[in-house]
């Protein structure tokens, strides 16, 4: 009797072991219960989304990002260049193809708690380098172009957000060359002539309908951002803020030691639009990166060449069912 207690007791102990490995993994806490059906129903209300830019896992705004996606319920996704193999590791010693798998794996948590997709293009981080120019010299242009343009035209973002300029300012050579490639590979994915394998795969050409990109907001007010976020604002559905849910995810990149305060109250993220397909009546003053865009279910009609009047009625009837779901579901 006694040998089948301490054999219960140990296996008893094992399996909670077991267990505690397994909940140290990420659980997308926010995707469960009322608050994820809370969230799925609004996002049936839109189809609006936004592809954000990077060259390294950490370069995103991961405020912005979970405010995207879970404020304005947007299909959201980062794509980062590289996968952060050449950083450093503050917590282990792996490095080089090592450290690139486990910063994927950082990112995909840092995703289950944002609310946002992970994407990456096939380019090596090799390192620190300077300059755009040495980032060229060991990075095909054209392949890791095509790499980007793979990805607008599978994601087919409305709204591109690119974290860098590609200026100097940017610092690191991968940054200035992400912010490079971003505005030529959101021109190439709307050529049906650019990267026509792809276009034989089955992909289609897709025009995104605004770029931005990240900007410091500094006290000069001669050099504000065309836009201003505010990612403190308050979840009902969570209880956090986006802010807050944003850090949560960033401080998954613990081998770059980015544990962030998850800070309450007023928290703003900078973006200056840099092209925009509306014409000037759509150039309304923006309060979201999708002023100005149509991203109701109707709008979905300007894709239907031959669209009927039964098919804005069918998108029509689509439209008020979601909003009646929306209206009658009470997660309290
Ligand atoms: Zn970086």
């Amino acid at each position: 009797m006694r040998s089948k207690f301490l054999a219960y007791l140990i296996l008893s102990l094992l399996a909670g072991t077991h267990s505690a490995v397994v909940s140290a993994q990420v659980r997308a806490i926010y995707d469960q219960g009322s608050s994820a059906l809370t969230r799925q129903l609004q996002r049936l209300q839109t189809t609006a989304s936004v592809l954000h830019t990077g060259a390294h896992p950490d370069d995103e705004d991961s405020a912005l990002i979970a405010y995207h996606a879970r404020r304005l319920s947007a299909r959201t996704a980062y794509l980062s260049l590289t996968r952060g193999s050449g950083g450093q590791n503050i917590i282990g010693a792996e490095q080089s193809d090592a450290l690139g798998v486990i910063r994927t794996e950082e990112l995909l948590q840092a995703r289950r708690l944002d609310g946002a997709q992970q994407l990456f293009t096939r380019a090596n981080d090799f390192g620190f380098s300077k300059y755009r120019t040495e980032a060229s010299q060991l990075w095909p242009e054209e392949t890791l172009l095509g790499d980007m343009v793979r990805a607008i035209r599978m994601f087919r973002p409305t709204v591109i957000v690119s974290r860098w300029n590609g200026s100097p300012a940017d610092g690191h050579g991968h940054h200035q060359f992400a912010g490079y490639l971003t505005p030529l590979a959101l021109e190439a994915a709307a050529d049906p002539n650019r990267f026509p394998d792809q276009i034989a795969d089955g992909l289609r050409p897709w025009q995104a309908q605004k770029l931005y990109t990240g900007q410091r907001i500094n006290p000069d007010a001669t050099d504000m951002p065309s836009l201003v976020v505010n990612t403190g604002e308050y979840d009902p559905a969570t209880g956090h803020s986006y802010f807050e849910i944003g850090m949560q995810g960033r401080s998954q990149q613990k081998t770059q030691q980015m544990g962030s305060l998850e800070l309450r109250g007023r928290q703003l993220s900078g973006l200056q639009l840099v092209s925009s397909q509306l014409d000037a009546s759509g150039r309304e003053r923006e309060s979201t990166i999708f002023t100005g865009i149509d991203t109701s279910i109707n709008g979905l009609a300007i894709f239907e060449q031959d669209a009927t009047s039964t098919f804005a009625g069918l998108l029509a009837d689509l439209q008020t069912a979601a909003a009646e779901v929306l209206s009658q579901y009470d997660p309290l």
